[in-house]
């Protein structure tokens, strides 16, 4: 059985001097989601991934939409109305930005999809600096410059493959703040809050019981992940 571990780092964090986004799994985003006043943002990556529109034609069930780039075509086409879709991304950050425009909106979360990440990337620097909008990055790369963003890595762990040897075990450098992770009744455990995603487990082991995910089908999991947390909580 293949079983997945969402690793709440990014890649490469260790080298970014600036706060930083909280990092975090699909359930945690859909938590942080339920319990806001949020706004969807839709970007031109829409028009590219399917998958995207599917998603947040999923998500304008519970929250507004607002559509920037081109993405108010495919979501049209699916029956979903923008509140506003004929602003660049850049003019909604100046509304945004604006708390009077915000107080008549409502909303106190912005969640972003499908934006081109060094674009969304200065968008979110903006309004960390000029706004106490909190914002949630749904891209498929980790955002630093967000409140919270999906992680970009997860373990993907065989169990059928593992023969419980614990040579991922040694290998782990996270001794000093308590075993990232640990091999249970042949069967190895992860804790993602010590996991430094540096990937020497999966390279020491010899069964590739232990694989690095990343990419589009890691991106796709966890947007199904976030959804059915979003269907568990409205069904309470
Ligand atoms: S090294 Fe591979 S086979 Fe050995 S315990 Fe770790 S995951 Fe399992
Ligand atoms: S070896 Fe690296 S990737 Fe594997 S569990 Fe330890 S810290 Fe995480």
């Amino acid at each position: 059985m293949r079983r997945w571990v969402y690793i709440p780092r990014s890649y490469k964090q260790s080298e970014l001097q600036c706060d930083r986004a909280v990092c975090v799994t699909p359930s945690e985003a859909a938590k942080i989601i339920m319990s806001s006043r949020a706004v969807l943002v839709t970007g031109g990556l829409l028009l590219e991934k399917k998958y995207l529109v599917d998603f947040a034609v999923e998500l304008s069930n519970i929250m507004p939409v607002i559509a920037t780039g081109a993405s108010s075509k495919p979501l049209l086409e699916r029956g979903v109305k923008p509140v506003t879709k004929s602003y660049t991304l850049h003019h909604i950050i100046q509304f945004i930005e604006d708390g009077e425009w915000r107080k008549l909106r409502k909303f106190d979360l912005i969640v972003f999809l499908g934006i081109q990440p060094y674009y969304l990337s200065r968008v979110l620097s903006s309004l960390r600096h000029f706004s106490n909008i909190k914002t949630l990055s749904l891209d498929e790369y980790y955002q630093p410059n967000a409140d919270y963003s999906f992680s970009a890595m997860a373990m993907a762990i065989e169990d059928s493959l593992c023969s419980g040897c614990g040579d991922c075990v040694t290998v782990c450098k996270t001794m000093s703040k308590g075993l990232a992770i640990n091999v249970v009744r042949g069967k190895i455990y992860i804790k993602p809050c010590l996991c430094i995603g540096c990937g020497l487990c999966a390279e020491f082991c010899s069964r590739n019981a232990i694989i690095f995910e990343k990419g589009e089908l890691l991106h796709k999991l966890m947007l199904g992940e976030l959804l059915e947390n979003v269907y568990i909580t409205l069904k309470q």
